[in-house]
């Protein structure tokens, strides 16, 4: 004869759980559903945005910028992987750099997310900048890089102070008139190597932005007054396009 469970006080259901596993402090508010059922419930709800709770709309939105960064940072290394061993232009000027005692390592050429208004920079100290975010192709990546070796060049070849308007403006004529900022290399491939008065004014427009961009530099009137001062001997001065080794 069964004994009757009403002389009891356990509720029926734990009796068909004999052995109760304690669960962990941090398993305790995990949900009833089946793992399936919440996989597939949390993957609809990122996918539609849709009833997400604001903390988890939250790390959606971070999960997704690390995406984002991620994406981002391998395009611009397989770039500049690509660029470093592949493009005549920035073999050329890393060759350079090397024999003018300067190389510079992979290591120097860094992937970085930066805002809207740059795509690179070059810092004597912590070496070349490439805005990870800011390149629509490789093109647009390697004139970044030419024009940024060209700062690297002069500072190492010449004696560079960043801070007088005059040196800067100079290494900004000569970046924007040798990378292809302006496209001297495909006027170059052209077979044009008379440069016209488009060009020049190209150059000298992206050199006044540049040097506006200086610190010392405080109005607009003065970075032009810069460029125009070096104009005619940094316009004219190629290297290290016309050295021979
Ligand atoms: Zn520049």
């Amino acid at each position: 004869m069964p004994s009757s469970s009403s002389s009891s006080n356990v509720p029926s259901s734990s009796l068909r759980y004999p052995v109760n596993e304690p669960t962990e402090p941090s398993e305790a508010s995990t949900s009833t559903l089946t793992p399936g059922f919440e996989r597939w419930r949390s993957s609809l709800a990122q996918f539609t945005g849709m009833g997400l709770t604001e903390e988890e709309k939250l790390e959606r939105e971070k999960m997704k910028e690390m995406k984002t960064l991620e994406k981002d940072w391998d395009k611009c290394e397989a770039y500049k992987r690509d660029l470093m061993e592949n493009s005549p232009m920035i073999t050329f000027l890393l060759n350079h750099l090397r024999l003018s005692g300067c190389a510079f390592p992979s290591s120097a050429l860094q992937c970085h997310p930066c805002p809207e208004t740059r795509s690179g920079g070059f810092s004597p100290e912590h070496g070349i900048l490439l805005c990870q975010n800011r390149f629509f192709s490789k093109k647009h990546m390697e004139d970044t890089l030419a024009h940024e070796l060209l700062h690297a060049y002069d500072h190492c070849r010449f004696k560079v102070d960043w801070g007088n308007l005059r040196h800067h403006a100079c290494s900004e004529i000569r970046a924007a008139n040798l990378s292809g900022d302006c496209r001297w290399t495909r006027e170059v491939k052209r077979g044009f190597y008379s440069f016209n008065k488009q060009h020049q004014a190209c150059v000298k427009r992206r050199a006044i932005l540049s040097v506006l961009a200086n610190p010392a530099c405080k109005t607009p009137d003065m970075a032009e007054k810069a460029v125009n001062e070096v104009w005619e001997s940094c316009f004219k001065d190629t290297r290290p396009f016309d050295e021979i080794y």
